[in-house]
């Protein structure tokens, strides 16, 4: 069974709005449901989670599930921090059939079914798997003194977006892990980099994009 992980239980601070970001409209409708639509209808996918804060559930239910007729299986209540949020997401398919899941950020409604498809099919082979792009700008590693130390080379950087995408069990038992040890992460292949897995990087595509900035819902405007 394939079962993916929605997040949507940010409330999106860079955005500087009174409404969490997945809520915010692009054309008409909620950035969050074209991310589930997507989703729901690539037929690869058998069952999806999102992950919500508690206040929002019954404004989700109401405004997004039933106005726009979207399946969803679970709704689960996310947590402090991004990592808590997928945590949760994770332990509520622990008694479910659940090999692969892919985990995927509910602020990236552009996502396309390659990208789905490909993670899919990564995760099978190699245990984990995200998709990235090359960064188009020359990427600088600063000092706190705001003085360049370093430049990368460009052609290893990679800008890593979601789905990312794991065996069920393998991301799971990092989850447990990185709780108990107290770890703080900003995205899901760092869980599983602490404990030995190498991720596979495929492409992504510059589309992709989270909406994060104001700039971004213009830009979101066009993409859809
Ligand atoms: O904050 P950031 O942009 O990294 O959030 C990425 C995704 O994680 C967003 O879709 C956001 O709703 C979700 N998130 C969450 N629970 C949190 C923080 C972020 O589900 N506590």
């Amino acid at each position: 069974m394939i079962s993916a992980i929605i997040l949507a239980g940010g409330k999106g601070k860079r955005m500087n709005s009174s409404i969490s970001k997945q809520f915010i409209e692009i054309k008409g409708k909620p950035i969050i449901y074209y991310t589930i639509k997507k989703f729901n209808d690539n037929k690869k996918i058998d069952n999806i989670v999102v992950v919500l804060s508690q206040e929002e559930i019954e404004y989700f239910k109401e405004n997004i599930l039933k106005k726009y007729d979207l399946k969803v299986d679970k709704i689960v209540i996310g947590g402090a921090e991004r990592q808590d949020s997928v945590y949760n997401g994770l332990k509520s398919l622990e008694n479910t059939e659940t090999d692969i899941v892919l985990i995927h950020d509910g602020a990236r409604p552009f996502i396309s079914d390659r990208i789905i498809e490909d993670g899919i099919k990564y995760a099978s082979i190699y245990g984990a798997c995200a998709p990235g792009v090359m960064p188009k700008d020359t990427i600088k590693i600063k000092e706190k003194n705001n003085f360049s130390i370093d430049t990368p080379n460009r052609e290893s950087l990679v800008s890593i977006q979601t789905p990312q995408v794991f065996k069920f069990r393998e991301i799971l038992e990092c989850h447990e892990k990185v709780k108990m040890d107290k770890v703080v992460v900003t995205d899901d292949t760092m869980v599983v980099e602490r404990y030995g897995t190498k991720v596979y990087l495929y492409d992504g595509e510059y589309t992709n994009i989270k909406v994060t900035t104001p700039e971004d819902l213009i830009l979101g405007e066009k993409l859809i």
